[in-house]
């Protein structure tokens, strides 16, 4: 059984093979004119890291006598970082919780117009680590904890911001720890490498045709990835056909044999590749490493149009249409966990005063002061958002506390609905050493989460709306609350959706991208200071259904103002082989009173299968809008290929004749429908 390796080799997306051969002739004739030490000079940024973290482009020389143009990088995860003003969309967290990804596209598309606006050329995101365990401090960054979403999210964010300027999935691979992030190493057996910490690295790099990728500071298996022969060089470059660029993560991720094993190009100065060129000239380093790593950037430059004056100027940024689209996923991306007795949504007219309580309600919240920090001209509060949204027919009573007094304790009383906003902040999680680091503990402070008890104890009618990056224990104050909203850090239009969310002008339809556990022992470990760790098969969802726990919420779960159905599951082909793609529909009706969306899901058994696998994994998804009473018939495309397992005695995607159970619902735990699948292998079929 032979892998068959997926060969990209350097064919360019839209282009024909006669135009890429023009493009790769362009690259050569450019590389042979390059003295050693010009093709040196591109294989580092010139930007030494300073007071001003992140203000400014982050430089790469280009050469100015071949008409070479330099790259200029910012950070992106949640917005253009170096630049004052720049739209601040929510987190990379509240962005998966859409289950969207053409917002995502969207969302992708907008950062990289407002990049190219102001002169850069390559956006430092987005961020697709797995997010084994909730504590890691860069939670907010990614997109959750399953390989399928992440995939998804990803590619539809990468196509989005190379319609501009060239993107930079990161850290490849395994970083999923911040405290101990740059000295940690990261075990990882084969199979768990190739099936959870790296396919949706694979799916940046295929499908979203992704221009960059930057290695992570961990190590994985004894070797740094940022010279990680196994991950740079054999799997990404050569198995993958990757025909783009490898940066380091900045300042400590280079090493010594770095660029021999794949790493293109040291970030944000000359620091380890000090000696490139004399390594060079000694022959302890062939140039053939020189001439490959600059031939990567310069074939990217080429084939990105970098060479083209910008056609765009600053007018767009945090233009009308930047900020609706951030707003768009801060209402998208935020999911109702409870709402008993059908508290929200809030009915304006039949208030008459209410009380908006806590700290967190007139902060600007928005995230890690991490390298994925934004700098948005304004941020609307949620407090400014409900008074925008109310416009003084309603009496906001705003305490701006995390302790009650008799007093506080008294307007809460008095008002006819409590809106308690708490949670996290940057205090709490984000990047070591520019922010939190790690969290140790899932829950909330304790003054925040009494805060919620208090306010519940003095009116029946309390909201919460929760603030944070990823998953928050709360079983000493969730019995107490009618309501609860996550919002993560929504962005700078945060402020307005929460409103609308709150008062119905818009209905939610988020979904969780990870799991809520019950409560911290029921997740694997995770050791925030421990420098040699190992990443076993199973997390999040896959590590709960298996131990046969009960989360607080699972994951894809999330509630409507409306309510749906979904009836009448069928499939394009009840057998099928290697290589067919099997179309499920379903029919989704809105059974309720008010338009809204849901995210129909889809998850895959393995019944018999000769390695262990997940009870049950998401293979598919589609969300859908309906009015009142609509039905429509949703498709979700399941590739057969993906039911593979990596087998590691092969070295190779084995695809197994099982018996599969398909089934579709509306949260990993609410799988109504069923229908069987079965693949025909006598044994195992080597697919990809
Ligand atoms: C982070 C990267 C970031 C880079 C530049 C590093 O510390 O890990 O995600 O892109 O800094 O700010």
């Amino acid at each position: 059984m032979k892998l068959l390796v997926l060969a990209l080799g350097s064919l360019v997306v839209g282009c024909t093979s006669t135009e890429s051969e023009g493009l790769e002739k362009r690259v050569d004739d450019l590389i042979a004119q390059m003295t050693l030490e010009e093709k040196v000079a591109q294989m580092s940024g010139n930007t030494p890291i300073s007071g001003s973290y992140g203000q400014e482009l982050w430089n790469v020389p280009g050469l100015e006598r071949l008409g070479v143009p330099p790259l200029g990088m910012s950070d992106g995860p949640r917005g253009v970082g170096v630049h004052d003003g720049a739209t601040a969309f929510p987190v990379g967290m509240a962005r998966a919780a859409t289950w969207d990804p053409d917002i995502e596209r969207r969302v992708g598309e907008t950062m990289g117009r407002e990049l190219r606006a102001i002169g850069g050329n390559v956006l430092l995101a987005p961020t697709i680590n797995n997010l084994r365990h909730p504590s890691w401090g860069r939670s907010q960054e990614t997109y959750g904890e399953d390989v399928h979403l992440l995939s998804r999210m990803g590619v539809a964010f990468v196509q989005g911001v190379q319609e501009y300027v060239l993107a930079n999935p990161k850290h490849y691979a395994g970083n999923s720890i911040e405290d101990t992030r740059l000295r940690v190493d990261v075990t990882i057996d084969e199979r768990t490498l190739r099936e959870i910490y790296l396919p949706h690295f694979r799916a940046t790099v295929h499908e979203g045709r992704a221009a960059s990728i930057m290695s992570a500071y961990n190590s994985v298996n004894g070797q740094f990835c940022g010279e990680n022969e196994v991950l740079l060089r054999r799997i990404l470059k050569e198995e993958w056909g990757f025909d783009g660029f490898v940066l380091s993560d900045f300042s400590l991720g280079t090493h010594p044999d770095s660029a021999i094993n794949g790493l293109d190009l040291e970030m944000p100065t000359t620091n380890v590749f000090r000696s490139l060129l004399d390594d060079v000239r000694a022959g302890s380093i062939p140039e053939a490493v020189v001439d490959e790593a600059v031939q990567r950037m310069v074939r990217k430059k080429l084939e990105h149009g970098l060479y083209e004056p910008s056609p765009l100027d600053e007018s767009v940024i945090a233009s009308e249409e930047h900020l609706a689209v951030a707003q768009e996923a801060a209402t998208n991306g935020s999911v109702l966990l409870k709402n008993e007795s059908k508290t929200l949504p809030l009915d304006a007219a039949a208030l008459t005063r209410i009380a908006v309580v806590g700290t967190l309600a007139d902060m600007a919240n928005i995230g890690d002061t991490g390298s994925s920090s934004v700098r948005p001209s304004f941020v609307v509060t949620i407090l400014q958002g409900i008074q925008d949204l109310v416009g003084g027919e309603i009496a906001v009573d705003h305490i701006d506390k995390d302790v009650l007094g008799d007093e506080d304790l008294a307007l809460v009383a008095a008002a006819d609905a409590v809106v308690v906003v708490t949670g996290l902040t940057a205090e709490d999680e984000g990047e070591s050493l520019i922010g939190a680091g790690d969290r140790v503990d899932l829950s909330l402070s304790g003054e925040r989460g009494q805060l919620i008890q208090d306010a519940a104890a003095a009116n029946d009618r309390t909201i919460v709306v929760l603030e944070g990056g990823s998953a928050i224990t709360m079983g000493d104050w969730l019995p107490d609350v009618e309501s609860l909203l996550m919002v993560w850090y929504p962005g700078q239009m945060g402020g307005h959706a929460i409103a609308d969310l709150l008062f119905g002008n818009a209905n939610p339809s988020g979904k969780l991208p990870i799991t809520f556990p019950a409560s911290l022992d029921q997740l694997p470990p995770f050791d925030n200071e421990s420098l040699n760790v190992t990443y076993e098969y199973f997390h999040g969802y896959r590590y709960i259904d298996r131990n046969g726990s009960t989360p607080q919420f699972p994951f894809g779960f999330g509630l409507s103002y409306t309510a749906f159905s979904i009836a009448n599951l069928r499939a394009s082909q009840a057998q099928a082989a290697a290589g067919d793609i099997v179309l499920f529909n379903v029919d989704v009706t809105n059974t309720g009173a008010v338009a809204g969306a849901e995210v129909v899901q889809l998850y895959v058994t393995y019944p018999g299968s000769a390695v262990e696998r997940s009870e049950r994994e998401l293979k598919g998804f589609t969300k859908v809008t309906l009015a009142p009473g609509e039905t429509r018939t949703v498709e979700i495309s399941v590739p057969v290929n993906s039911l593979a397992y990596y087998d590691v005695v092969d070295s190779a995607w084995a695809l197994e004749g099982l018996e599969h159970e398909v089934l579709v619902g509306t949260s990993s735990r609410d799988l109504p429908l069923a229908a069987a699948l079965t693949v025909s292998a006598e044994q195992p079929v080597s697919v990809y």
